[in-house]
């Protein structure tokens, strides 16, 4: 499979025909050739981004004619779901299961915002002059940059380029090196629905090179970035030039906090889940697990137990629940952290290891881990790992619990697990993160904002939210009873 760069409506080689391998990571085979695009690559996306905007081609089409090629998107996506689904495992390693919930959400999100878009939008103003009516329009903001990391490659994609164009923006999109496979059929499919040229641009490639240029750029207006908050640090940085609207959605460490009324059963059951699900590559994951003294041995027993039984293997055989490391040198850094834990002094109470037997070996897998006995300084539950490493921690009542769960840089996301409605709500009202759940981990809808507190974010994507994301706010007021200003005399 050959992945080409779409540019202005053309599909398009890298400028120094430099191509990068697409691993399999269950097996470490090439799935793919992607052209690996250049700083004159960027250059020319941005430029036909800037050039589609200002010629008014998609910003002045009536918002349910833009609804409209969404729409279409989303019918493309559900007709391709089998294969879409297929490729998502190969390139990222993530499960089948997996894979159909985002390939789905995909098709989702694109009718949320063709929906949202024709909706009411706009205010008018009772101000203190009668003469004078006010008013707030909605526009694009113009050329939206859209960066996006390798988890949920079809997903994140999605959730920034379905906003940024039902909004009337054009966009320059730049997927992750390492898993452009499903973004590209993204843009195979706006091509099909008759997108007009230059609106939807995409440049393969490093994140350094061609993600830097988009931040950078005076003719980027916007950007909206998904990734580590180291990366989102520079982005800031490059952002400063021509103050470009920006939003960003990184990392976490999110605590899930587990009190002793609960039913043990479904609290373990839902903590594995919290922490594995996607091999725990994934912002919101439960990495760090609280739990209240009455109930932390037999829990950790009883959550041990499970989480060797989970069974790791490539996505697409039937009866695996987790699937590979997305690239080896994510699973070397997992690996790194793992050995930072022991040497900290945390008790390994389960996993730690690659696991090679079975096959496994040419692939990146790597075993549920599991760490009890850890402090709240060591690395292991100050920093994102992003693989399958949760630390669980003792705490005696509702302050201990909410200090250590606010002890980080992080405020992404959390839970709490508890019966009492009251002490469910007081802890989450005091947790100091954007996306909360009470007696449940995980769900993620299309309509409701997403995003984070302290180092986890500036901003909200989905629902209304990220709409506003790539929207400016303009201010009309409007004299209805023209005359002289008669502010100066002579
Ligand atoms: P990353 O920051 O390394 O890369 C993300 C994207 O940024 C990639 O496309 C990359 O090429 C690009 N990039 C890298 N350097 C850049 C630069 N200097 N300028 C511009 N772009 C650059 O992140 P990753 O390893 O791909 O993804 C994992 C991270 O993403 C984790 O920290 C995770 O928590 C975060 N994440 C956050 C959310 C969220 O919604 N908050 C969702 C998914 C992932």
């Amino acid at each position: 499979m050959k992945l080409k760069m779409y540019i202005n409506g053309e599909w398009r080689e890298s400028s120094s025909k430099a191509i990068r391998d697409i691993i399999n990571p269950a097996n470490g085979e090439v799935i793919a050739q992607a052209a690996e695009g250049t700083l004159e690559d960027a250059e020319a996306a941005i430029q036909a981004a800037r050039d589609a905007f200002d010629s008014g081609i998609w910003s002045d089409l009536p918002a349910a004619e833009r609804a409209s090629y969404l729409y279409k998107i989303a019918d493309k996506l559900e007709e391709r779901h089998k294969e879409l689904v297929e490729l998502e495992v190969l390139d990222n390693g993530k499960t089948r299961g997996e894979a159909e919930f985002d390939i789905e959400d995909a098709a989702v999100c694109f009718r949320y915002y063709a929906g949202l878009i024709t909706k009411p939008a706009g205010e008018t103003f009772d101000v203190p002059d009668p003469n004078i009516h006010s008013m707030v329009v909605r526009e694009p903001v113009g050329v939206a940059g859209l960066v996006v990391p390798w988890n949920f490659p079809m997903l994140m994609s999605v959730w920034k380029i379905a906003p940024a164009l039902a909004a009337g923006n054009t966009i320059v999109f730049k997927p992750a090196e390492i898993t452009p496979v499903t973004a590209v059929k993204v843009f195979e499919i706006m091509e099909e629905v008759g997108i007009p040229a230059g609106v939807a641009n995409m440049v393969l490639g490093e994140g350094g090179v061609i993600g830097q240029t988009i931040a950078e750029s005076h003719d980027v207006d916007a950007i909206s970035f998904t990734g580590s908050t180291q990366t989102g640090r520079k982005i800031m940085q490059a952002a400063t030039g021509n103050i470009k609207k920006i939003s960003l959605e990184l990392g976490g460490k999110s605590p899930n906090i587990i009190f002793d009324d609960v039913d043990l059963e479904i609290a373990v059951d839902q903590a594995l889940f919290g922490i594995f699900f996607g091999a725990g590559q994934v912002c919101v994951a439960g990495s760090r697990i609280l739990v209240q003294e009455g109930l932390y041995d037999r829990f950790v027993e009883r959550f041990v137990e499970r989480a060797k039984k989970i069974k790791v293997g490539p996505g697409n055989e039937e009866d695996v629940e987790m699937g590979a490391i997305v690239s080896e040198s994510q699973m070397n850094n997992i690996l790194n952290y793992i050995k930072i834990g022991q040497e900290e002094g945390a008790v390994l109470a389960a996993g730690g290891k690659r696991i090679t037997e079975r096959g496994l070996d040419k692939g990146f897998f790597i075993e549920p881990t599991v760490f009890t006995d850890v402090t709240q300084d060591m690395r292991i539950v100050q920093e994102e790992i992003f693989g399958p490493v949760v630390t669980i921690q003792k705490f005696k009542d509702e302050k201990e619990a909410i200090e250590l769960a606010n002890d980080v840089d992080f405020g992404l996301a959390g839970g709490v697990f508890t019966n009492d409605g009251a002490r469910a709500l007081s802890v989450i009202k005091k947790l100091r993160a954007g996306i909360t759940w009470i007696n449940t981990y995980h769900p993620a809808f299309v309509e409701a904002p997403w995003g984070g507190y302290k180092q986890s974010g500036i901003g909200r994507g989905l629902g209304t939210y990220g709409l506003e994301d790539f929207q400016e706010v303009k201010q009309i007021n409007i004299n209805l009873n023209p005359g002289m200003a008669g502010w100066f005399k002579g």
